[in-house]
């Protein structure tokens, strides 16, 4: 494929940037994830390096509820109301507040244990949470196949949270993989088996991801990874 319709996007974040995905196919534009909340400018600069502005997207699709993922989506649906709400159905009730966060609640039943370093996270998890609920507009299962840029396939890679969606563009072999995996310093990693609320299914998610011819994955965190053992090294991620 000579035009490639996958963009990934850079939003500055200390030393670790964050990486939602921007997908351009004619008049529509699809983005992946949405950032930290209160980043909309530094999002809005991002899209403007392809010459998209928020109210030009067509569609946002979350991959999980949190809230480096949801962080901009009340604030883009505010400008963009057009705009449709995309994500699985295991995650809807948090993306619309329905029920409490899943780190909240792993916070709350002891299975996350808070570091003396990650209070004020958890402190803000707590306050801003409840003030990000978006009414989703559309729901995808696994094996759903977007019908833009000749197809973006949708699995369910549960684990992180288990509503957890992963994408993949046949056409040029890219995974866009959420938290599902992690990127560290040029390093592919599972997900953060802390932050992970069921680390077996997460495995089994990354076995699943293996299955696939992939030529280069896009993590939220850590960005892009380009190569042709993509496929072993996942395979091994996920025993
Ligand atoms: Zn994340």
């Amino acid at each position: 494929m000579t035009h490639d319709p996958i963009h990934l996007l850079t939003l500055p974040r200390g030393t670790n940037a964050l990486h939602p995905t921007l997908i351009l196919d004619g008049d529509v534009a699809l983005l992946v994830d949405t950032g930290l909340p209160n980043t909309l400018d530094q999002l809005s600069a991002e899209l403007a390096r392809f010459g998209v502005t928020p109210d030009h997207l067509t569609a946002v699709l979350i991959t999980h509820h949190d809230i480096d993922h949801i962080g901009n989506l009340k604030a883009l649906k505010t400008l963009n109301p057009q705009m449709s709400v995309i994500t699985s159905e295991g995650e809807v009730d948090f993306v619309e507040g329905k029920v409490q966060a899943q780190k909240l609640q792993d916070i709350a039943s002891g299975a996350l244990v808070i570091a003396e370093d990650q209070k004020a996270w958890a402190e803000t998890l707590t306050r801003v949470f409840p003030t990000l609920s978006t009414p989703v507009d559309d729901v995808v299962q696994d094996g759903d196949v977007l019908t833009i840029a000749d197809g973006i396939e949708v699995i369910a890679t549960p684990g992180h949270t288990l509503g957890h969606i992963s994408l993949y563009h046949h056409a040029t072999q890219t995974l866009i993989t959420g938290d599902a995996l992690n990127l560290n310093q040029g390093q592919l990693n599972g997900p953060n088996p802390r932050m992970t609320h069921d680390l077996e299914l997460a495995k089994a998610s990354l076995k699943k991801l293996a299955a696939y011819p992939i030529q280069r994955i896009l993590c939220f965190h850590g960005g892009l990874i380009e190569g042709k053992n993509l496929q072993q090294l996942l395979d091994k991620l996920s025993q």
